[in-house]
């Protein structure tokens, strides 16, 4: 919530203010369904979908969109919350998740790309999947799912120049305000693919956060809060290890020689 931040929290609008302890946890799926052909890694089974929900269930973990998990952040009682995020928007996110976070009250964010609205994600070499229009974002924000920006054609921010910048960042916000009537407060980047040019602009266009994927500690702030990949093969026993080991994955990536490797990670579209 704007103007309830005191120095500590207006502080994390800054790149590496984010302690790592106080850094949530913040989990990344893109689609929800049963598909035979997924080379990115990008779907997770309605069933696999739906014991994960329940394991955050059985734990006492309640799953939040990301602008009610950064306002609790401000009001420092986000223990016992998790952030459920979908990126670019799938129609079986409504069709499919949205009842099963509905089953044990859960919030999420959606992240939608703005000039591709009743699209596909074309700009995935594989299997072709339907975006929702914007009748169905609507909807899906009627359901209580924080709709935020995945930028206006998901392309790569980093190393992008300012125009670029204000039309992936800026106009997305814009026009996704437009669609719904309300203000946008979250972005996402798409690939994960930010540089500290990208966060200045996410900053500047007014959101109060988005989400990376990987972001080191230098980086890491309300502009670039690190996700966890969920995915198909997670099951109890590595849902358990990724909510134990998420911190100490950060602070390993953020040693020198620590950074991502080379090969783009599964699920980081
Ligand atoms: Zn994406």
């Amino acid at each position: 919530m704007k103007g309830t931040g005191n120095a500590r929290t207006d502080a994390w609008r800054q790149d590496g203010q984010l302690k790592l302890r106080e850094t949530p946890m913040i989990f990344m799926y893109h689609g929800v369904a049963d598909v035979d052909n997924d080379p990115n890694q990008l779907c997770v089974s309605p069933g696999r979908f739906a014991e994960q929900m329940a394991w955050l269930a059985r734990r006492g973990l309640r799953g939040v969109g990301i602008a009610a998990l950064v306002e609790a952040m401000r009001a420092g009682r986000q223990r016992g919350l998790v952030g459920l995020t979908f990126d670019d928007g799938y129609t079986n996110v409504l069709e499919t998740a949205l009842p099963v976070l509905r089953r044990h009250g859960f919030g999420a964010t959606a992240y939608i790309i703005s000039d591709r609205l009743g699209g596909t994600n074309e700009w995935d070499e594989g299997p072709t999947w339907q975006l929702m229009t914007g009748d169905q974002v609507r909807e899906l924000a009627a359901a209580g799912i924080e709709i935020g920006s995945h930028a206006a054609t998901h392309m790569r921010l980093a190393g992008v120049g300012p125009a670029q910048l204000t039309a992936e960042v800026s106009e997305s916000r814009a026009s996704l305000s437009v669609l719904l009537g309300t203000e946008i407060r979250g972005f996402a980047y798409p690939y994960g693919s930010m540089d500290a040019a990208a966060r200045r602009a996410v900053r500047d266009a007014g959101y109060d956060y988005a989400c990376a994927v990987e972001a080191s500690l230098p980086e890491m702030g309300l502009m670039a809060l690190p996700r966890i990949y969920v995915g198909q093969q997670d099951d109890a026993m590595r849902m358990a290890a990724k909510r134990l080991l998420y911190r100490s994955r950060i602070a390993l990536r953020s040693r020198p020689g620590g950074g991502p490797s080379q090969a783009p990670a599964a699920g980081t579209r």
